[in-house]
């Protein structure tokens, strides 16, 4: 019997990239052949972001360069109809904390009950990452603070550069 590859599917606004997400997305490398980070599009027009999908795609690319199971991507509409495309029946969430919980609840149950055949997998990060988040980052260093200990050099890099609203 051949079983076929496990592709995993992590999707989210990665505005920018942390080193919680890049946590979750090497803990699922560890059950999944291959992870698609997918960044979302549809959220960001309603959300104005501080990088473009494409300057968010590239940073992950950079970041995770020396992994080939790794691909960056973006995704427009229904996260169940993107993976029945790319044919992955694992989506992976991080759960920090309660608070995230309700809403991860119900996309859960929803994309279930829009395609049955993919599962939700939540995946709680380690603890030095759990207060983490894209938000908290782009506005410390909007203020000068340093993120260098919470995202990657690439990502730090880009923070410091041109467009810091
Ligand atoms: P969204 O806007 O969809 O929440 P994010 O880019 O904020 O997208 O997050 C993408 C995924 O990464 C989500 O599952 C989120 O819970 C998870 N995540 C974000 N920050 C962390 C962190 N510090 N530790 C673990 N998971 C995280």
């Amino acid at each position: 019997m051949t079983s076929k590859p496990v592709t995993a599917i992590c999707p989210g606004s990665f505005d920018p990239l942390t080193r919680g997400h890049e946590d979750i997305i090497r803990r699922t490398l560890s059950f999944a052949d291959r992870v698609i980070v997918a960044v979302a599009e549809t959220a960001t027009q309603s959300k104005r972001g501080r990088f473009t999908v494409p300057e968010r795609i590239g940073l992950i690319r950079s970041v995770f360069q020396d992994q080939p199971r790794v691909e960056a991507t973006s995704f427009a509409g229904l996260l169940v109809e993107f993976a029945r495309q790319r044919e992955a029946h694992l989506i992976v969430r991080g759960l920090r904390a309660i608070s995230d919980f309700e809403y991860e609840l119900q996309m859960a149950q929803m994309n279930h009950a829009l395609n049955a055949e993919i599962e939700t997998v939540f995946l709680t990060p380690a603890a030095e990452f759990a207060f983490l988040s894209s938000s908290l980052v782009r506005e410390v260093a909007a203020l000068g603070g340093d993120v260098g200990p919470f995202v990657s050099p690439p990502v730090l890099e880009a923070l410091r550069g041109p467009g810091n609203p």
